[in-house]
C-alpha cells in the first residue's frame, strides 16, 4: 500500500482504495482515501516512472515542422 500524508489526521497514513492515475503532464499519481477519516488523499509520484518518456525531448524537438514541408500542396 502506498503512503501519503493526511492533512486531516496530520499524520502519515496508508492510502486505501488507491488508484494509480496518469496526469496530463504524464506524471503518475496515487488517488485514494485515508483509512482513519476517509478524506481523499492524492499523492504525486516522483516522476521516476516517467523518466523513460523524456517529456523534455518532445518539447525541444519540433518534429511536425519538417514533416509539414514535405507534404504535397495542391496548387
Ligand atoms: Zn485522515
Amino acid at each position: 500500500m502506498p503512503e501519503g500524508y493526511c492533512v486531516k489526521c496530520k499524520a502519515k497514513k496508508e492510502i486505501v482504495e488507491a488508484v494509480e492515475e496518469v496526469m496530463k503532464n504524464g506524471r503518475k499519481a496515487i488517488k485514494g482515501k485515508c483509512p482513519t477519516c476517509g478524506v481523499v488523499m492524492f499523492k504525486i509520484l516522483g516522476g521516476k516512472a516517467a523518466v523513460t518518456a523524456a517529456p523534455a525531448a518532445s518539447a525541444s524537438a519540433p518534429a511536425p515542422a519538417p514533416a509539414a514541408k514535405g507534404v504535397n500542396q495542391p496548387s
